[in-house]
């Protein structure tokens, strides 16, 4: 592998969103990291397919989990440029039913997956990530939130403030550790995943409300990431990425 080669961890990459930035990332140029929690042979088929690929399974929802992906990582390639915080999961509950969203379990889980392992890789990924600054351009750590993270709206409430708490942790952590890492988050609306695949509902809004009239494709997504990945200025940013439905 050349010197220059640049190196990229994208984590949940094995499907939806994910797999979509890693395909993006490898196609300009970056030595790919992919991750899931469980599936494996699709992780293994896409490294395969892909130049300069690898796969890692890891739980995120563990501490040692994540450390063991960052050192097994940090061991593929020597290095590492970017960080994707791609992984995340979601609990559909009406925003008015609170007796259901109110279980203290279901609030740890997602703060554990959505804002914990996020923060977590980061302060593992630190030292990795300055270093690339010295050889020229900053660490860059990109956060896959939501637009629910923003605004009063979402799967359930918990989902929602577990994205808006990753929010300010993008905007805290670009303060902190610039100007050697930048950290920014790409904040998408509705993206047609296997996730959203039966969620009509949102899917009429956006095809109906708004300006650009259908719901994000994952490649959508990635080329924000990449946009971020290339820049050498961009950092503390929440980038909304939902077809302009907020104007609505
Ligand atoms: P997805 O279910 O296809 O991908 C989620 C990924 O997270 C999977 O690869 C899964 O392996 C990984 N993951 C979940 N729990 C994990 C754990 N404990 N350990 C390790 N990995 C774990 O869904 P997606 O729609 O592609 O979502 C990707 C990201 O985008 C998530 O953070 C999600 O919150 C966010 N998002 C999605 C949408 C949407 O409409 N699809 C909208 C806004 C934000």
């Amino acid at each position: 592998m050349s010197t220059d080669q640049r190196v990229a961890l994208i984590t949940g990459s094995t499907s939806g969103i994910g797999a979509a930035i890693a395909r993006r990332l490898s196609a300009d140029g970056f030595a790919v990291i992919l991750h899931s929690r469980s599936s494996a042979a699709v992780g293994k088929k896409m490294a395969a397919e892909l130049p300069l690929a690898a796969y890692i399974q890891a739980d995120l929802a563990l501490e040692k989990e994540r450390i063991r992906l960052m050192q097994e990582s940090l061991t593929l390639w020597g290095r590492l440029d970017v960080l994707v915080n791609n992984a995340g999961i979601s609990r559909v509950i009406a925003h008015h039913d609170l007796a259901a969203a109110a279980s203290s379990a279901l609030w740890h889980e997602l703060n554990e997956i959505n804002v914990v392992a996020p923060f977590h890789l980061v302060s593992l990924a630190e030292t990795a990530l300055r270093e690339a600054a010295t050889r020229g351009r900053a660490g860059c750590v990109v956060n896959i939130s939501s637009h629910a993270g923003i605004r009063p709206k979402g799967a359930s409430i918990p989902y929602a403030a577990s994205k808006a708490a990753l929010n300010h942790v993008t905007r805290l952590l670009a303060l902190s550790l610039g100007p050697a890492i930048r950290v920014n988050a790409v904040a998408p609306g509705l993206v047609d995943t296997p996730l959203t695949a039966d969620w009509t509902s949102a899917q009429e809004l956006w095809r109906t409300r708004a300006p650009m009239h259908r719901a994000a494709r994952p490649e959508d997504i990635a080329a924000i990431v990449a946009m971020l990945a290339a820049s050498d200025y961009l950092t503390g940013e929440i980038l909304l990425a939902d077809g302009g439905l907020n104007l609505t």
